[in-house]
């Protein structure tokens, strides 16, 4: 039996299994193999009576006292019984399982191990386990497996299939190196994925982990490492700086912050030196990335090369590519926007115009990774808002040039050990200060009864010539029901503003075309208030919008409403963020708490990891799937750095060359040389 094998290889498993397994992406022995416990059942000996707790599983050993009694519901046989030992009595029940009742013998000693729970105030043990000594004791001090399951598998079949294909598996051989493993006292790795499951003790679990971690990292960093070779090569565009950027920069109508100063410098001496750039800039909200990148679209332009930019969202295309040309259309950079919902026509013609070089620069969604959309000279790739795209569609676009420069912009805020590990293999620059005319956002925090008054409060901004934004309380599921939320909404509010305001919204199911509609008049300062779902979160620049309200606040994560919020304070003008919990909860609360006390995007993350481990940020990524199986990168650290200095060691070949006895392991290295976005 192999890795790859079909899970009905493993004896045991018939068509009924098989599907029930494909619904947790169970399909192979290797996908079963690491198809972890979630937790651990750990094998204690036996307790006295008396110090039995509620909610755990525990065993006793203890006489029968009462005749067992038998009680017949609708549903089920139910068996009482009262067991004492020399600290006290408990009483035990059994489902369905009458046949006990003659077994039971009073006044003989039995093993027993089950849940405690409790009934009418008192603890009962559930259905508990009946052991010999022998049994039991060769039992205690293990660990038993328990397992994430879906409906009709349960835990003994699915610990029943693991032995098996654990027992069968030829191909869980050792892959790393003996000087690795000696150098991080790692196990082997067939024993490791042995103890994984079911590891004798502590111990064997903490050491199976760590190996199993270990491999997780070090195959994630050497992928990192390969793609960061392949992408030193020899610039085939070698610029040269020119005089219009001083004149470019005199037109802006704000001096630039000694972050975009220092961003921007190391970005031209990737440009005028001689190798492929690839670089990371990673900006909290409002830091001005933009300006930056149009910086180095002017260059290349200047150069006589072509500049894609590329945005994860249609609103977003249409709003860089009006404000690109406001910034360099007065130097005759000619610029085009293509995106998918773009009539036949004008596609054809936008292509035309990139291919004969009568364009400078696209900006435009997915739909520029077309294979028939091709450029005259393309020499610069912009992605913003990167964490949207995979390495793979980075590499499409650069594929449509000859080897063209790479820039991609993200306000994901990472902390550095977690960039370290995600984009290894981009050059990283940070902009970590935002433009000095702006104050901090204020924030508050306020339950559903404060809404009157946050009305009240929008009106004087309003009066004040600002803007707002408020994001409608989410609805689950039904997409009909988001389109309604958000209208109806927005007519209460036309009402009871009684029409002196104007409102207009904004939600997910609008044609692309309409939503750029509405994000122009709102840009244009046609609109007062606009009601939204969280379509306007990523990069949207309203400078005048001084008022952020976000209902059911505690149903976002806060990395996200993070971003919500930096749609306001892009100005100079005092901005408000206002979060409104629709359900109290601690742990919400918490979080909202954590928000409102920081503006800074990098301790909100950092925050975040602690409170809730990494899944958000990955969770926003693209890839459905999760990064890691078991590897967490923020109580993983130090794994962490040892597999980022091992994976300096090698060559890319000769990492594969390791990992090549395992098949399994070689399409997860691909996968993340692929798929992950970077
Ligand atoms: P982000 O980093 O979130 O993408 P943007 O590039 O959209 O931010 O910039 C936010 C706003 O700040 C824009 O309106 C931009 O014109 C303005 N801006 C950028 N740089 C400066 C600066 N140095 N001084 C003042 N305003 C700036
Ligand atoms: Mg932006």
């Amino acid at each position: 039996m192999d890795y790859n094998d079909s899970i009905r290889a493993v004896k045991g498993v018939g068509e009924k299994a098989e599907q029930r397994f494909a619904k947790l992406q169970i399909r192979e022995v290797g996908d079963l193999l690491e198809h972890y416990p979630r937790d651990y059942d750990e094998f204690h000996d036996t307790v006295p009576i008396r110090t039995l707790e509620e909610g755990k599983r525990m065993a006793i050993e203890g006489v029968l006292r009462r005749k067992p009694a038998v009680r017949n519901t609708s549903r089920m046989k139910i068996i009482t019984a009262l067991f004492e030992d020399e600290t006290g009595t408990v009483q035990v029940t059994w489902f369905n399982m009458p046949f006990l009742a003659s077994r039971l013998h009073m006044g003989t000693r039995y093993l027993l191990r089950g849940r405690v729970g409790r009934v009418n105030g008192k603890l009962v043990l559930e259905q508990p386990k009946m052991y010999s000594k022998n049994e039991f004791y060769k039992n205690v001090g293990k660990m038993l497996p328990i397992y994430p399951l879906t409906a009709g598998l349960t835990n003994v079949q699915v610990t029943k299939a693991v032995k098996q294909a654990l027992s069968e598996c030829e191909g869980i051989a050792e892959f790393l190196p003996p000087e690795i493993r000696k150098r991080h006292d790692l196990i082997g790795y067939r024993k490791a994925v042995q103890d994984i499951h079911f590891p004798k003790n502590r111990i064997e679990f903490y050491r199976a982990r760590r190996r199993l971690v270990f491999d997780e990292l070090f195959l994630y960093q050497a992928a990192l490492r390969a793609i960061r070779v392949r992408n030193d090569r020899e610039s085939s565009h070698v610029m040269t700086y020119r005089e219009q950027l001083d004149s470019f920069r005199e037109a802006l109508p704000f001096a630039l912050t000694n972050a975009q100063e220092n961003v921007f410098s190391e970005i031209l001496a990737d440009l005028t030196g001689g190798h492929v750039m690839n670089r990371l800039v990673q900006g909290d909200v409002g830091s001005g990335k933009t300006v930056v990148a149009v910086m180095a679209l002017y260059l290349t332009v200047c150069n006589g090369g072509q500049g894609a930019f590329m945005v994860p969202t249609e609103v977003l295309a249409s709003q860089h590519c009006a404000s690109l040309q406001k910034m360099l259309g007065p130097f005759g950079v000619r610029i085009g926007l293509l995106t998918g919902s773009l009539t036949a026509k004008q596609k054809r013609e936008g292509k035309e115009k990139l291919a004969s070089g009568e364009w400078d620069v696209v900006v435009g969604t997915h739909a520029i990774l077309q294979d028939n959309v091709q450029f005259h000279d393309l020499a610069l790739v912009i992605t913003d808002e990167q964490h949207r795209f995979g390495v793979r569609q980075r590499e499409t676009l650069s594929e449509k040039g000859t080897e063209p420069h790479v820039l991609a912009m993200s306000a994901t805020p990472i902390p550095r050990t977690l960039a370290l590990v995600l984009y290894g293999d981009m050059d990283l620059s940070v902009m970590d200060e935002r433009p000095a005319d702006r104050l901090p956002v204020k924030n508050c925090v306020v339950g559903t009864e404060f809404r009157p008054n946050a009305y009240h409060f929008m009106k004087e901004q309003i009066d004040l010539g600002h803007q707002i934004y408020i994001i409608c309380p989410m609805v689950e599921e039904n997409e009909e029901s988001e389109l309604e939320s958000v209208m109806i909404y927005a007519d209460r509010l036309r009402e009871g503003f009684r029409g002196a305001v104007s409102v207009d919204s904004l939600h997910g199911k609008m044609k692309p075309q309409e939503k750029s509609e509405v994000m122009e008049r709102f840009a244009g300062g046609k609109t007062d208030i606009l009601v939204s779902t969280t379509v306007i979160e990523v990069g949207i620049d309203v400078p005048n919008a001084t008022v952020m309200m976000i209902e059911n606040a505690e149903r976002f994560g806060l990395a996200q409403l993070h971003q919500l919020r930096g749609r306001v304070g892009r100005g100079a003008a005092q901005s408000y963020c206002i979060l409104m919990y629709g359900r109290e909860s601690k742990e919400g609360k918490e979080r909202l708490a954590i928000l409102a006390g920081s503006n800074d995007g990098f301790k909100i993350a950092e925050e975040d990891l602690k409170l809730r481990g990494q899944g958000d940020f990955f969770g926003e990524m693209q890839s459905g799937d999760k990064l890691f199986k078991l590897a967490d990168i923020y109580e993983d650290a130090k794994i962490l750095t040892a597999a980022h200095e091992e994976a300096g060691r090698y060559q890319f070949d000769e990492i594969s060359r390791f990992y090549k006895k395992n098949k399994r392991l070689m399409e997860k290295l691909e996968h993340y040389m692929g798929d992950v976005p970077l």
